[in-house]
This record gives C-alpha cells, sequence and structure tokens, in this order.
C-alpha cells in the first residue's frame, strides 16, 4: 500500500467508522511508521464514544468443560486435574442481573467450547438477558456454525 492509499484508508476510518474485511487486512499489514496515523484516529474515535473512563466488563465463565485440546489452555478436555463445572441457563441470566445491580455495562459470556449449550440455549439465555437488563452483551464460546 502506497502513502496515498494509506491516507484515503483513515480517512475513511474517520468519516464512516467501518472497513471491509479486505481492508482491515490491508491495515493489519501496516508497519509501525505507517500505523501511527491510524493510531490517531483510532485514538480519536474511542475519545468520542467513551471518554478517557476505565469502563469495566463483567465476566460470566459459566462452563469449564472443553470439547477442544489446545495444549496451552486448562480447560483442554484431557486435563483430567480440573474439576469440571456448567451453570444452568437460569443461573447464568441471574449473575448478568447481578452484574447489572454492580454497575456493570457489558457482560461477557464465556465458556469453554461445550455444545450442551445449543444454539438455541445460547439465544435463549441472551434473549432472557436483554429482557431483563439493560447490559450490552458479548459471547466468547469457542467456534460455532455460522447459522
Ligand atoms: S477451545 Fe478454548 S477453552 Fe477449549 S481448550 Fe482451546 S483455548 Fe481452551
Amino acid at each position: 500500500m502506497n502513502k496515498k492509499h494509506i491516507h484515503n484508508f483513515i480517512e475513511k476510518a474517520y468519516r464512516e467508522e467501518k472497513f471491509t474485511n479486505k481492508e482491515i487486512i490491508n491495515l493489519l499489514k501496516l508497519d509501525n511508521e505507517e500505523s501511527q496515523e491510524l493510531f490517531k484516529v483510532a485514538d480519536f474515535i474511542r475519545k468520542k464514544y467513551v471518554g478517557n473512563d476505565i469502563h469495566l466488563r463483567g465476566l460470566i465463565e459459566f462452563s469449564n468443560i472443553c470439547e477442544r485440546n489446545c495444549r496451552y489452555c486448562g480447560l483442554r478436555r484431557d486435563n483430567k486435574k480440573l474439576s469440571r463445572y456448567r451453570l444452568m441457563p437460569e443461573e447464568i441470566v441471574n449473575y448478568a442481573e447481578k452484574c447489572e445491580k454492580l454497575g456493570y455495562r457489558t457482560v461477557v459470556l464465556q465458556s469453554g467450547e461445550d455444545s450442551f449449550y445449543t444454539a438455541r440455549i445460547i439465544s435463549d439465555i441472551v434473549r432472557e438477558i436483554k429482557q431483563r437488563t439493560n447490559l450490552a452483551t458479548a459471547l466468547c464460546i469457542g467456534e460455532r456454525k455460522r447459522e
């Protein structure tokens, strides 16, 4: 990417605040010096939306059961030393309510790759959290099929 391209990309970031996948890949290839202008725009956009405060996220680790075996990870299925647990949907929603009462505005639902929680169960949990709270909700639950 030449300097003009980089400048156009960064201008687009400022104006539209969104990129295509291809543009993101190109931005990830910028070297340290080329990235500085992008960092300035990112910092400006961050300030615009969240100011200079620190925002904490509630993290609900609702299952440490995992069907995968990543060697670096304590949750891997072959780790027999770990005692395993799994929260039921109602418990997860209750913890989310508690997070909101404690002042969190975002909650992350995190687990190993545990197929006990079907897409249906996960979507019911998220829907229930949305109905009972004003929390933004993010998922970190391993790989899932797109649908
Ligand atoms: S999929 Fe995630 S939780 Fe499971 S073993 Fe790998 S890193 Fe750990």
